[in-house]
């Protein structure tokens, strides 16, 4: 598992893109500049790891954009120690962001295949997650809330209720929502009952699916 100085010229690279693309946080920027993300492909797609794209992982699934990633990050406003929650592991590169960023993470993937690779690859890189969780993403993590942030990184059908109610007031759910193509949404929790939402354009991401196992 190299990381080579051409691997840092093709990051510092791809960074330039998202600065220009409108990514301003210098803490989401220096995760992306730091993190190995061709260690997370399968190394048919190395090639592409550092263009501002989508590849397909294991178990049909997607290690999202780096523009996404950085724009979901962004959303979130992670402070040093917060308690993150992540739905939807899959190869774990959302998660090295997080922890980069100082985040204590939790992060749930329901394809078992993904999540032993996943577990096993991120502290090889030296990326300790606070727990990564083989479950349902749709029913959060009742036992660890209430969360400072909550990241759904999957298109979810609908905002799960129990993803609002796990939320600290004052925190910050950010969610793709819809079926076909996805409006980027944050909802801050205000008060018990209150919420406020805002709405940020259409990403794609593969389906938010309810556990069938
Ligand atoms: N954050 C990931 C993005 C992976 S794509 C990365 O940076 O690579 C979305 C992931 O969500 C997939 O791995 C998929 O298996 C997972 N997923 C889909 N439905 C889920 C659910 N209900 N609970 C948990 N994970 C789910």
């Amino acid at each position: 598992m190299k990381d080579t100085f051409r691997h840092k010229g093709l990051r510092q690279q791809l960074v330039n893109v998202l600065i220009d693309k409108g990514i301003k946080q210098p803490g989401v920027l220096k995760a992306i500049g730091k993190i190995p993300r061709h260690l997370f492909m399968d190394s048919g797609f190395l090639d592409h790891a550092y263009v501002d794209k989508a590849f397909p992982i294991a178990a049909d699934q997607t290690i999202s954009q780096p523009y996404t990633v950085a724009f979901q990050s962004e959303l979130l406003q992670v402070q040093p120690g917060d308690k993150v929650l992540e739905i939807g592991t899959g190869s774990g590169y959302q998660t090295a962001v997080l922890i980069e960023l100082g985040a204590k993470v939790y992060s749930i993937e329901r394809q078992q295949e993904l999540f032993k690779k996943t577990s096993k690859f991120l502290p090889q890189i030296g990326y300790r997650a606070k727990s990564l969780i083989f479950g349902d993403g749709y029913k959060g993590l009742p036992d660890e809330a209430p969360f400072d942030s909550i990241i759904v990184t999957a298109g979810a059908p609908f905002v799960p209720k129990p993803l609002l109610s796990q939320l600290k007031v004052g925190g910050r759910l950010v969610i793709p929502v819809g079926v076909d193509v996805q409006t980027m949404t944050l909802f801050i929790r205000k008060g018990t009952k209150e919420f406020e939402q805002h709405e940020f354009g259409e990403f794609r991401f593969v389906p938010l699916l309810e556990n069938k196992n």
